[in-house]
């Protein structure tokens, strides 16, 4: 079949995918780097990413696409919405919690903090960095961290966790020895919620929104904020349709939040950083666009995944090797600004039980404080520069196969 008959099958499916009413999380078994686990990332909102199985949320009407694919899969969890608001989840703080945690964290402790507004989101909402560091107003020349929580809004745990961690350093400041020397010896910033709309829209309208919440054209809103930074922004792992749930934007950094990020980071230099999802229980690291773009430091960001995988327990991983996607904050903060980038993603679900988010918190936090402290020595083997050696075609590697899949799955003529 020609390219553009594909082409229209391709965003038929998106829009068969993308309406529906009841949503269910199912599972599906799937190898890694095979054109059955490109489709379905290509095709589906992907909410968990294992070696052998992908975790995805399809509507219900849609479960039908999967049966006459062929693919069989296993239900975790029918009518996912309904089952969270049934349970009314418990122990996260709302966007207006946190910005008052955050400016009594900051009036407390004027001697170790300082409060900034980076940026505002597309509906206004303050976008929140606190730096926790001896002498917050001067610029020492120390090792700096950036620790970046909620892109996605529905990752509830993704902005727990690094509010934790700033909770952590100034209360236990002056009382353990570790986390003085740190607060005393590093340039530490903490952005607990990139995207404020987005968290909001979760919280109060739609649970299982995904983006965030700038209306793009007709009812469509949002774009991917993890998709939307300016290194490798493209087409694989993402979507140019804005009903998508990973829709990149109408161009690279269109968006305030990801702008807002982009300058905080230009101004800083980040030695190293941070940025929290959910959920895979995973420590990833560059590059994430392609499968053969090895960063230069590959092996340096391997050794400090590792490193933190000792404290968090989770699976250290180039970021390819799930799927390749394009457009995400690691990729452009490891290249444009040679800062050794990872993303962990936290837990087992989006968000986990309120029993969980004590032990989720507390060994990351060990995690972090493990890669704030060795970054000062590890900085100094860095690559002299980032620009990775090979690429691999992104479509030959993404696009191709999954369109060979489809055709084997004989299904196209449904539609
Ligand atoms: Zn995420």
């Amino acid at each position: 079949m020609k390219k553009v008959a594909w082409r229209f099958v391709s965003v038929l499916l998106v829009l068969v995918v993308s309406f529906g009413f009841a949503t269910s999380l199912v599972s599906v078994k799937v190898a890694p780097r095979t054109p059955l686990r490109a489709w379905l990332v290509n095709n589906f909102d992907v909410a968990g990413t294992f070696t052998d199985h992908l975790e995805i949320l399809v509507k219900d009407s849609d479960l039908d696409i999967l049966k006459k694919a062929g693919i069989s899969y296993k239900t975790i969890v029918d009518d996912v919405e309904s089952r969270l608001s049934a349970r009314m989840v418990r122990g996260y703080r709302t966007y207006e919690e946190m910005v008052a945690a955050l400016k009594k964290l900051a009036k407390d402790h004027p001697e170790i903090t300082k409060l900034e507004v980076i940026g505002k989101s597309a509906e206004g909402r303050e976008i929140y960095a606190i730096k926790i560091s001896d002498n917050p107003n001067v610029d020492e020349d120390e090792p700096s961290a950036l620790i970046m929580g909620l892109h996605h809004a529905r990752e509830w745990i993704a902005a727990e966790v690094p509010m934790r961690f700033a909770e952590y350093l100034v209360n236990n400041y002056g009382k353990d020895k570790k986390v003085t020397e740190l607060v005393n010896g590093r340039e530490i910033w903490v952005v607990p919620i990139v995207n404020p709309d987005g968290y909001v829209y979760s919280m109060t309208k739609y649970t299982m929104w995904r983006k965030t919440r700038r209306h793009i054209k007709d009812n469509y809103y949002g774009v991917d904020p993890n998709r939307n930074y300016g290194y490798q922004w493209g087409s694989v792992g993402t979507s140019d349709w804005p009903g998508s749930d990973t829709y990149h934007g109408p161009h690279a950094f269109s968006e305030p939040e990801t702008q807002a990020i982009r300058d905080f980071a230009k101004r800083e230099h980040f030695w190293c950083s941070v940025s929290f999802h959910s959920y895979g229980e995973l420590n990833l690291y560059p590059y994430g666009y392609a499968y053969k773009a090895y960063a230069p430091d590959n092996d340096l960001l391997k050794e400090l995944a590792e490193g933190m995988a000792k404290f968090n327990g989770h699976k250290p991983e180039k970021s390819s090797d799930l799927y390749p996607a394009m457009g995400d904050s690691d990729d452009w903060l490891y290249h444009d600004c040679h800062t050794l980038s990872f993303t962990l993603e936290l837990g087992r679900r989006f968000i986990p039980d309120q029993s969980q988010i004590d032990e989720i918190s507390q060994k990351n936090i060990k995690a972090l404080l493990w890669l704030v402290d060795v970054i000062k020595e590890k900085y100094q083997h860095i690559a002299n520069t980032t620009e990775p050696e090979e690429h691999d075609n992104p479509n030959a590697g993404n696009y191709w196969p999954w369109r060979h899949y489809v055709k084997k799955a004989d299904f196209v003529r449904e539609f």
